[in-house]
């Protein structure tokens, strides 16, 4: 039976000062209940938390491990470039060399910029597509998720999905009006607002596949119809590939699916777990960003050393082994089958969808291709599977609409546990 001491105490100072004791509110499990679990390190597949348990990780930090915890590659370099102080607020060589590394894997990034986070990446793309194109509405899709900046908080996915926030405070309706929601996969309601707002869509920001609902896939043709209405309609194609970007294949979901977005952005990955993002794509559209045109967009830590290094190492290690989507993708669908024999067995309605070395499961037996789909599943039984899984060393994200992303560190023999641990999660709660 694990113990949760110090993560109980821990919770409670952690209240008297941070807000609902955490800085990212799905950290906080108020969606499963129970007492988050406070993290002391980790090391390849595992997490430890501050009462010595030890636990299979399924987070990865959201994606970024993806050769799993402390690689110590990425661990080296960062402490050998930190002898050389952690920040300069000035161009550096390494910054070219991740540059040139970044469209040596996705090749029509002709220009990249670097910020701090995701969501910095996502705000500026689209600032950036308004700029170039002069229109300011622009698409995203139901259960979507590109950050917290205000224009994206609507009907949006990952905590707001998990939380049923569906009105940001705070959030004006001035922003809000320019934000235009259709359900994923569905090209009948992209055309729809497209013929309603007649050239004044800057752009369609889509996850090429979506993680924050849990794992959804695009249906054969999505992605190409709003590469088609875009390409019709003067409309920039963005891809989030925050999730994706470099975890999907070495080009992520770009060269995976053998669509070109027209500016892509990306984060998590790309800073092996220190924080990162970035946005890039054609020169034509990247030249309007200042310096060289007016859009505007800074930061005082971006391309930071210490971020960089990290990055550019992992990166470097995954391109020069990319034999290693093959088996993150292998133990993936390993899972899958090993979790859907136990499902089956217990005569459970579920669905799992899977892709790479992403997955989810949804407690229903409709299959799952947008937000609607997905808010069929049994939360409250997501909960308790939750609770029993971890209870026997398996830390699944503490939502049932985020994906599960597995790291190369993962063993057959993690797997075979996890699988275990689910046949007797279910005896027990069932
Ligand atoms: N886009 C996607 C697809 C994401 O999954 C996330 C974060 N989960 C973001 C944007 C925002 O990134 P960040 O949390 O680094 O701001």
């Amino acid at each position: 039976m694990y113990e949760y001491t110090s993560s109980k105490t821990l919770f409670e100072r952690a209240q008297q000062c941070i807000p609902g004791g955490v800085n990212s509110p799905v950290r906080a499990f108020k969606s499963v209940g129970g007492n988050p679990i406070f993290i002391k390190k980790a090391i390849g597949a595992y997490l430890y938390d501050e009462d010595g348990n030890q636990y299979i990780d399924y987070i990865a930090s959201w994606g970024p491990m993806i050769l799993g915890h402390a690689f110590e590659p990425v661990i080296k370099a960062i402490q050998k470039k930190a002898e050389d102080s952690t920040s300069f607020g000035a161009p550096t060589q390494l910054e070219v060399e991740m540059a040139e590394l970044i469209k040596s894997l996705a090749p029509n990034m002709d220009l990249i910029r670097m910020v701090n986070s995701g969501t910095e990446a996502c705000m500026s793309a689209i600032r950036l597509a308004r700029g170039y194109t002069g229109r300011n509405k622009f698409i995203k899709f139901e259960g979507c998720y590109h950050g917290h900046a205000d224009m994206f908080l609507v009907k949006a996915g990952s905590g707001l999905a998990t939380f049923g926030i569906q009105n940001v405070p705070g959030v004006t309706e001035g922003v809000a009006k320019d934000t235009l929601t259709a359900p994923y996969n569905n090209l009948e309601a992209v055309n729809r607002l497209v013929a309603e707002n007649k050239n004044e869509i800057a752009a369609i920001i889509v996850e090429p596949i979506a993680g924050n609902m849990g794992c959804v896939l695009p249906e054969p043709g999505f992605l190409e119809g709003l590469r088609k209405i875009c390409d019709e309609e003067r409309i920039l194609l963005v891809f989030d590939e925050v999730m994706t970007g470099f975890r999907l294949s070495p080009g992520g979901a770009q060269q995976k699916l053998s669509i070109d977005a027209d500016l892509v952005t990306y984060g998590k990955v790309i800073g092996a777990g220190l924080p990162v993002g970035a946005f890039g794509g054609k020169k034509e559209i990247m030249a309007h960003i200042a310096p060289i045109g007016n859009v505007y967009q800074a930061g005082t830590l971006s391309g930071n050393p210490l971020a960089m290094i990290a990055g550019f190492t992992l990166l470097n290690e995954l391109k020069s082994n990319p034999t290693i989507y093959d088996e993150l993708e292998s133990k993936t669908i390993y899972l899958k089958n090993g979790l859907k024999e136990v499902f089956t067995a217990a005569e459970l309605d579920y669905t799992i969808n899977q892709y790479g070395s992403m997955l989810s499961i949804f407690f229903t037996k409709n299959k799952v291709f947008d937000f609607e789909t997905a808010a069929m599943t049994n939360s409250s039984l997501f909960k308790k599977f939750f609770h029993a899984m971890l209870m026997r060393g398996v830390y699944l994200p503490p939502s049932a609409f985020e994906s599960w992303f597995l790291n190369n560190a993962i063993s057959y023999s993690d797997l075979d546990k996890t699988i275990s641990a689910a046949k007797e999660s279910l005896a027990d709660i069932l």
